[in-house]
């Protein structure tokens, strides 16, 4: 396994920076990375907000930047309709539709990581199977492992699907294949605030990763939703309009007035964590899709099984 390069005392160095210091550093790594590659370099384009700060930024250094949108059929239209708008933006398709990858695959619940250690344990792998009992790989003793996998285990028995394939279909393969044929390589706009697994990426790489045939940039990884929000208020760039407007709330916060992720619509990951979930929301915005989701997909089953509310039931 890679030894890390970086800290997380260096990261929350560079997440304490100043907001103009932030966009400085991304503009160096782009243009470092944009060297490097001869030019031969895509921005990964959801339509959501981080990745249209990220656009935004590589086409002020490169206007000419390619933009891959990957056209899920999951995403808000909202979401969509503004993505396609752009210009240069190259709509790429995955090879199945969502109802095949749930059907084939199961769901991705409910993390990517645990969904994944569930679908290898159940194939007897040991690594997988240490990690529900609170275990490393090599089986001694994790306070992460015993956290955020143990209580889960109740899921290996269940007569639920599960797998983390439905984002390696639906969204990574494409960019992948893309990748390959035209030897461009990505850059991204995740942040390491949105989840440990992006946090201990960037520990082993920092920001740009070099390594022959891993090639990426994720110059953004320092930065915080509220810079986000920040940039997009601040230099007036247009963004998706289902998140409604970015307002500040009773202490300064920024915040957008609808939806605060956006992402695919259908996605379980994480919604037990939610007051109130993408399913119950959906309940009221888009019936439709909650009673295909919740219904006819199944979703609503397994949110049973697990005791998480996501609205009306169907007969
Ligand atoms: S974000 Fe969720 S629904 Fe979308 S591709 Fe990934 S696992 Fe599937």
């Amino acid at each position: 396994m890679a030894e890390n390069i970086f800290t997380s005392e260096d990261l929350k160095k560079m997440q304490s920076w100043d907001f103009e210091h932030k966009i400085h550093v991304t503009q160096i790594r782009i243009l470092e990375f944009y060297g490097r590659m001869d030019g031969k370099v895509t921005v990964s384009f959801s339509g959501g907000k981080d990745s249209t700060v990220l656009l935004d930024l590589a086409r002020r250094c490169f206007p000419d930047t390619k933009a891959l949108y990957v056209d899920t059929g999951l995403e808000f239209p909202e979401v969509r309709n503004f993505a396609l708008s752009l210009p240069n933006v190259i709509k790429l398709t995955p090879e199945m539709r969502f109802d095949e990858v749930i059907k084939e695959y199961g769901w991705c619940y409910p993390s990517k990581d645990v969904a994944n250690a569930v679908f290898y344990a159940r194939q007897g792998k040991r690594w997988a199977i240490n990690y529900f009992k609170g275990l490393n790989t090599d089986g001694s003793r994790s306070w992460y492992k015993e956290a955020y996998y143990k209580k889960w285990a109740f899921l290996l028995d269940s007569d639920f699907k599960i797998s983390a394939k439905c984002c390696d279909v639906m969204k990574e393969n494409p960019l992948k294949f893309y990748a390959q044929e035209t030897k461009t390589k990505p850059i991204t706009g995740t942040l390491t605030s949105e989840s440990s697994r992006r946090k201990q990426a960037w520990l082993k790489t920092g920001c740009n990763s070099f390594k022959k045939g891993k090639e990426i940039s994720k110059p953004l990884s320092f930065w915080s939703e509220q810079d986000i929000l920040r940039y997009l208020r601040d230099f007036k760039i247009p963004y998706a309009s289902v998140y409604g407007d970015i307002v500040e709330d009773k202490k300064g916060k920024l915040k957008t007035t609808g939806e605060r992720r956006t992402g695919c619509t259908f996605c379980p990951i994480g919604c037990h964590l939610d007051k109130v979930n993408t399913f119950q929301r959906l309940e009221y915005s888009r019936p439709a899709r909650h009673r295909y989701i919740i219904n006819d997909l199944g979703l609503g089953d397994l949110l049973d099984f697990v005791g998480v509310d996501y609205g009306r039931k169907y007969p």
